[in-house]
Parts: structure tokens; sequence; C-alpha cells
């Protein structure tokens, strides 16, 4: 009875849910500069007198909304608010006005559901009991300072009483618009990344001496060797350089050396072994090569964040839940990935479950996450709505 009311509420805010996702995809945000973005949701929220606060760096909302004793439980939901550096490709449904700043992992997709799924929470809170945390969170897209982190070690997210679930959903291209995917356990890589600057003197091509240009290709070359030599086949390693800059790329003419080039390498991995392992050859790489071509290196190994992990229990629950609101037939296993998500800091602290949410379908929105004319297929926004209400409701009784 409950589905039903919750499909009516979701019918009549189809409107509500579209405009908000048109607009936030109009005008996306770069992590932790989410300012307009915060602005906008916060006048909706104001609009349906929905208490919120602010997070102390000004972007990203948390939202907490009481039912019958809410100090018995907790359940959080989570929406991300941030976008991409990226120059889309013209034809898109609904193109970013912004140059150069695209909504291209359907965040503003997310943020529009869970926007939706407050506001209905809300008008139902009386029959639900605990409260419920819903997070509009900045800067998913960082590994270095990412805003899940932020919010469980600043502003205070662990310290509600008795947390029982939280739940989040990323809109997946690959599957279609009604259905829902999920996997118990660990499901996503833990996502990683090092810069290393190979550091020579600038001059003139005709001289001997350091060309750190050579020494970075000598060790792109050389990471091939780590998965080969150093990692079980079976183990999971995406290793992969994906920036080199030169000190003397902006310059114009090409007779002169750079003194420094620069090469970030991103890597994703399953098991902590593996990450260990993959760490200390890098390093021993960037060293050697730094040592037999004549030059100095820095290197910056950043912290890396953990793999996603879907609380087991939950997710059979999950299951269960979902197959009542959407049909056994719209609910399936869901495929190891080496994405990663921030969320992964909260899965680690309390039971999980991450969803991922069917928008691809017609050709136009199957292009992957991150792609220049990735976009997603608006028919999946009402299931969004309804799966975050429906197991956040459910788990509050
Ligand atoms: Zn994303």
């Amino acid at each position: 009875m409950q589905t039903s009311i919750f499909t009516q509420a979701v019918d009549s805010l189809h409107d509500f849910t579209f405009q908000t996702y048109k607009h936030l995809t109009e005008n996306p945000e770069l992590s932790w500069k989410e300012f307009n973005t915060t602005r906008f949701l916060a006048t909706e929220l104001d609009m349906a007198g929905i208490p919120y606060r602010i997070t102390k760096r000004g972007v990203g909302l948390i939202i907490e909304i009481k039912g019958r004793e809410p100090g018995s439980q907790t359940v959080i939901i989570r929406g991300d608010i941030d976008n991409l550096p990226i120059v889309e490709k013209p034809g898109k449904l609904i193109p970013s006005q912004v140059q150069g700043v695209s909504a291209a992992c359907g965040h503003s997709a997310h943020a529009a559901m869970t926007l939706t799924a407050i506001k209905i929470l809300w008008e139902h809170r009386s029959e639900f009991r605990g409260t419920l945390l819903a997070l509009l969170q900045p800067a998913e897209e960082l590994i270095n300072d990412p805003g899940c982190l932020y919010l469980i070690e600043h502003e205070g997210l662990l310290d509600y009483p008795n947390i029982i679930g939280a739940f989040a959903l990323h809109c997946t291209p690959e599957y279609l618009p009604g259905d829902v995917h999920l996997k118990a356990g660990e499901f996503m890589a833990s996502a990683n990344e090092m810069r290393i600057r190979f550091l020579g003197k600038p001059r003139h091509v005709q001289y001997t001496g350091a060309n750190t240009i050579i020494a970075a290709s000598a060790f792109i070359n050389d990471l091939q060797t780590i998965k080969a030599q150093h990692v079980q086949a079976l183990d999971p390693l995406l290793l992969a350089p994906s920036k080199i800059k030169s000190s003397n790329s902006e310059m114009k003419g090409s007779n002169i050396l750079p003194d420094s080039t620069e090469v970030t390498v991103v890597f994703r991995v399953f098991k902590p072994a593996v990450n260990e392992k993959t760490r200390e050859m890098l390093v021993k790489i960037a060293d050697k090569t730094a040592e037999i071509h004549g030059c100095k290196v820095e290197y910056t190994l950043y912290d890396g964040i953990p793999p996603v992990k879907n609380d087991p229990a939950l997710t059979h629950w999950a299951e269960e839940k979902l197959s009542n609101l959407l049909g056994r037939e719209h609910v399936k296993p869901a495929d190891y990935r080496l994405g990663g998500d921030d969320i992964c800091f909260l899965s680690q602290r309390v039971p999980l479950v991450y969803i991922r949410l069917g928008s691809g379908g017609a050709e136009a929105y199957q292009f992957p996450l991150h792609d220049a004319a990735f976009q997603v297929n608006p028919a999946c926004l009402d299931t969004g709505v309804r799966v975050l209400v429906s197991l956040a409701f459910q788990k509050l009784q």
C-alpha cells in the first residue's frame, strides 16, 4: 500500500525531478566549487520548508529529517553533486551551458533524484521511526580530498545514533532504465594515484645530459612489468599513465629540452597486497629510471580510496524490497568495476548498499561515464527516486 502511495508521489513530482535534473545538467560545477548548486538546492529545500545545514566549506548540504523516536536509528541516503572538467560533444539532449564543465558522471541526476526523495520522505516523516539523513555531497570525483571523507571527519556524519543502513545509487549507461543492478561484497576498485616528476636542467638539444622526456617514457614502458612480474594474473590491477606534461609544453620553439617532465599514473586494485606491491614497485622503478637517466625524481603518492563494499545482509534485504517494488525481472546482478566511488569511506564504517541504476537504453544514452558525449536517459529518474524512497522508508520501520 505504501509502495503505491510513493509511486503516486513520484509520478506527481516527475516534472520537478526532471526540471531539477535539467537545471543541474545545464549548470554543472567542479568539485569543491559547487556554490551555485548548493544555493539552488537550498532554495528548493527552503520552499518545501525542509531544514538543512550547509557544510563548513560552503558546499554540499546535510538534511536531517526526524521521524518518530528520532534517536532510535538512522538511515542515510546520498546523492553526489559535483561534475567534471570535460568539453562536451555537441548534440546532447541537455547541453552544459558552462564551457569545459560537464555532468558527465550523471551526478546532476543523482542530486535531482535525491532531492525529490527528500521531499517525499519529509511529507511522510510521521510514518517512519528514526532519523533520515540525506547527503547532497560535494567532491565525489576527487581521490585527493574526497567529499565523503570530509563529511565523516569534519561534519560529524557518524555521530548520528545507530546507523543501520546507507543507500546510494549511480547511473550506469551499460544497463537499461527501469533496471537496478546490485552485488554483495567488494565490487568497485580501490582508486589510487601517483605523480612522478623527473628533473633535469634546461639546455639546447645539441648538448649531452639528462633528457627528462626520455626518462619519463622509459618509466612508462617499465610500468607493464609490475603487472607481468609482480602481481598474480588473477588479481585485478589496472595501471595507466593518464597525464604527461613537460615544463616546456607551452613554449613556442622546440630546440630547448625541458627541465622537468611529470607523469601521472592511476591504478585500481581490489586486494590491499596488490596495492602495496604496486606502490612499492612504482617508487622503485621511478628511482632506478632517474638514476639510469642521470636526473632527479620527486613524487607524490596519494593515499587513495579503498574499494566500495556492499554489506551482504543489507544487499540481500534490498534485493527483496526492490523485487517487490520494481518486479523481480528488473533486479539484476552487478558486475565488478574498476571505477571507484568515495562512498567507500562510508561503506567501511556502516552497512551500505550501492546500487547501479540503469541509465542507458537508446544509443544516445550508451556513452560511458566521463565520456564527452555521456548523458543520462531521463527515463531512469523516477525509478531512482522510487528506489531511494522505498529503501529508506522501509529500513526506518
Ligand atoms: Zn560518478
